[in-house]
């Protein structure tokens, strides 16, 4: 089977600073893959080239086996197979949650039915009850949190793209997310793609784990090999390794 996701060679420089390096991997249909780095080691920067919202400086991207972004062409983000959760949820301001849910749906031109269905069962799995006539910000932190979940997942995408989407919760919150996230991910059988700089979101959520350290990677493996058989110093260091 094709991988849904590869990047090969891929770069990426802001005013000659190279931010990415040369960066090649792929991801498997129904994964879960964290992406798992300080601060300013490129995560973000990579998860937008992914959804289209920067253009790489050399190397390829395809989804699916098709190029998506490459030498000769460039598929704008709202024709690839991705949606986007975004660290400070991004919701639409004036929109009611029921409008910000069904927004991507009604772009893509969802039929009106299958609009419905899915946002009973979104409102249900995400527990939005009785917020969907509410504005955003009459919404808690958490519950913004699970609307832009909700949004990006109405539009059923091949891989749910999520940078840092936990990073502004307070602890418990964070804490009990993680592990709704986690059952969430799994019932829905999602492939998905997942930025933190958070080691124990990684653990929870990850069946590989991407070691991103100054826009290289340092390890990409599954979450007990890094643990076991650290690569880098690096690795080491973030398993808790002491020298
Ligand atoms: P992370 O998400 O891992 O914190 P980013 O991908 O946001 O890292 O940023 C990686 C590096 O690229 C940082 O040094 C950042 O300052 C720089 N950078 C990110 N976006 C831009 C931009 N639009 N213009 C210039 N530099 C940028
Ligand atoms: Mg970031």
């Amino acid at each position: 089977m094709k991988p849904i996701l590869k990047l090969e060679g891929v770069h990426k420089s802001f005013d000659k600073q190279e931010v990415l390096r040369p960066l090649s991997f792929e991801m498997n249909q129904g994964e879960r893959i964290c992406i798992l780095g300080p601060s300013g080691c490129g995560k973000s920067t990579l998860l937008q080239l992914i959804a289209g919202l920067l253009t790489i400086d050399g190397g390829i991207i395809e989804m699916g086996g098709k190029p998506v972004d490459g030498k000769k062409q460039f598929i704008p983000p709202e024709k690839r197979p991705v949606n986007m959760v975004f660290q400070d949820y991004a919701l639409w301001p004036h929109m009611t949650v029921r409008q910000n849910i069904e927004y991507g749906m009604k772009r893509s031109r969802t039929d009106s039915s299958v609009r419905k269905q899915r946002l009973d069962r979104l409102q249900s799995m995400l527990q939005l009850e009785g917020l969907l006539d509410r504005l955003p910000t009459e919404c808690s932190g958490g519950q913004q949190q699970r609307i832009g979940m909700a949004r990006a997942l109405a539009t059923e995408p091949s891989i749910l793209l999520m940078d840092e989407p936990l990073s502004n919760l307070d602890v418990k919150l964070r804490t009990e997310m993680r592990s709704e996230l986690a059952s969430l991910l799994s019932d829905l059988d999602t492939t998905a793609l997942y930025v933190t700089h958070d080691m124990l979101e990684a653990f929870t959520l990850a069946d590989r784990i991407m070691v991103l350290r100054a826009g290289g990677i340092d390890q990409f493996a599954e979450p007990h090999q890094l643990f076991s058989r650290p690569k880098t110093p690096w690795v080491a260091q973030l398993m808790g390794y002491h020298n």
